[in-house]
């Protein structure tokens, strides 16, 4: 068994449960990627069968994350398609239809005893050393036909084999066999008292009524793999073809978690991280192309993805390599792209309106890019370009005064530098650059001594974006009033 011929039907199918977060969408991108690459589809299906875990809202979370990413799906809630409905709480008369036709079969059964009853029972077991029960029916002391004929409750379980071998195969991992004497599994439940199925049915018969040809999960479904295998032997139906992938791992080499910056897409993307950066760094999470090449934009991922290339190994996330992925991509985005992503953060931070002027977006453009080669993140815009767009206020006015310098004769330079610039008549980049050295050497100081208190007095800080380019941008008349402020602020601040 290998691949199976193009296109391919592949899922995601979440519980509604929480946050997506940003290592299982990685799992989900292999299974988008396949789906594209072979030009097939790509499906979500919402498996909220399991009532004590459901979150209120998290589907909405979990749809809106994959749009936020750009992972859209053919066939699902929103898009619909020809499985519909695709949510499992409105599928339950197929999986009742399908429990049904198991028993019919005689691969699977109706079984009356309770927990409490199985529990006390293999108590009675293990006192008597013996193993736990694997079989739920004609237990001692449960009249099955009686309950029956009671009409009383019960649930489904599938008659797991006990002889012969289950023969799986994986994609990633090969092919494995399961000594079915050895297995040593309870009859797994199917469909449960209150007529929900489980994980087992609904999953398997969705995915085999759906069409998938490709089953890509997290690797935690190994150990009970051998029971939905032998439920797609059970109906008779062919194998999908299995992929395992394996899980994602944090730097320290553990399972990955919060504290290795596990947290909801959402976040992310709040923070700024963009949707393409997210999507080729995780792309790279257990998958290469050539072992070498990093940086691959959408269209080439989908032409490069093989399923043949995951790595059994599993893979680890960084978030510093994904911070670095997005400086990046945040360099290459056209000035025009940029400002219109950027905007948003702007406008949070009440530096431009909430719908932005075309002049405001404009003035954006100006001004990103002095800053384009530090930022990482788009969050980071506000605190990076507001001196633009406001004077820089509550600066500690000693931050003026360079290193060996003093406050006196830092407020001289700041005056006699003024004057020199309000007799400067082009204002651009190189004629402010020649102004200030030629005023550095005249007045023989040292740069720091002149381009320091300048950049804090206009920036009010003591990084920034190069100070020609800022005066240019700032124009004359907001450089000279930042100047003469800073020079009042620090001989008032010096009496
Ligand atoms: N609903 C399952 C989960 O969220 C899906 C597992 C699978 O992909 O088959 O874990």
């Amino acid at each position: 068994m290998s691949d199976r011929p193009t296109p391919a039907r592949t899922r995601f199918a979440p519980s509604p449960t929480g946050y997506l977060h940003i290592g299982s969408l990685r799992t989900v991108l292999f299974s988008w990627l396949w789906a594209r690459h072979t030009g097939g589809q790509f499906l979500l299906r919402i498996e909220d069968t399991d009532r004590k875990r459901f979150v209120e809202g998290a589907e909405e979370q979990l749809t809106s994350s994959m749009q936020a990413i750009g992972l859209m799906w053919d066939e699902g809630p929103i898009v619909g398609g020809p499985h519909a409905p695709y949510k499992q709480s409105e599928r339950l008369d197929i999986y009742q239809a399908h429990a049904a036709s198991l028993i019919e079969k005689g691969v699977a059964y109706r079984s009356y005893a309770t927990a409490e009853e199985i529990a006390a029972l293999n108590a009675e077991r293990e006192a008597r050393g013996e193993p736990k029960l694997l079989v739920f029916r004609n237990l001692p002391g449960i009249d099955d036909a009686a309950r029956e004929a009671a009409g009383e409750p019960y649930n489904v379980r599938l008659s797991l084999k006990t002889t012969g071998k289950t023969i799986v195969h994986d994609l990633v991992r090969g092919q494995i066999e399961f000594d079915n004497a050895a297995l040593k599994m309870p009859d797994p439940v199917l469909l449960k008292t209150d007529g929900f199925p489980t994980y087992a049915l609904a999953a398997m018969v969705d995915d085999h009524l759906m069409g998938i040809t490709h089953v890509l999960r997290a690797d935690e479904w190994l150990p009970t793999w051998p029971i939905h295998h032998q439920i797609y032997e059970a109906f008779g139906w062919e194998q999908p073809v299995w992929v395992h992938v394996p899980q994602v791992l944090g730097s320290d080499g553990k399972k990955l978690s919060k504290r290795h910056g596990d947290t909801s897409v959402t976040e992310y993307i709040e923070l700024g991280f963009l949707p393409e950066a997210i999507v080729n760094y995780l792309a790279l999470i257990g998958w290469s192309y050539d072992d070498k090449t990093e940086f691959m934009t959408l269209e080439e991922l989908i032409e490069r993805f093989d399923l043949n290339r995951i790595r059994p190994s599993g893979g680890v996330f960084d978030r510093d390599k994904l911070l670095h992925f997005n400086g990046v991509y945040l360099r290459n985005l056209a000035a025009a792209d940029l400002s219109q992503r950027i905007a948003p953060y702007l406008s949070k931070a009440g530096l431009i309106s909430a719908e932005p002027t075309a002049a405001e977006l404009a003035k954006v453009a100006e001004y990103l890019p002095l800053v384009q080669e530090r930022i990482k993140l788009l969050s980071e815009a506000p605190e990076l370009l507001d001196f633009f767009f406001v004077d820089p206020q509550g600066y500690d006015p000693a931050l003026l005064v360079p290193k060996k310098g003093d406050p006196a004769q830092t407020v001289e330079v700041l005056g006699q530098v003024k004057a020199s610039l309000e007799a400067l008549e082009t204002w651009d980049s190189p004629s402010l650059d020649k102004l200030l050295h030629d005023f550095v050497n005249q007045l023989g100081l040292k740069i720091p001594q002149v381009f320091m208190p300048i950049r804090v007095a206009l920036t009010g800080r003591t990084t920034s974006p190069g100070l020609f380019e800022t005066m240019a941008v700032l124009g004359k008349a907001v450089t000279l009033a930042r100047i003469s402020t800073a020079a009042a602020a620090l001989s008032s601040a010096s009496v």
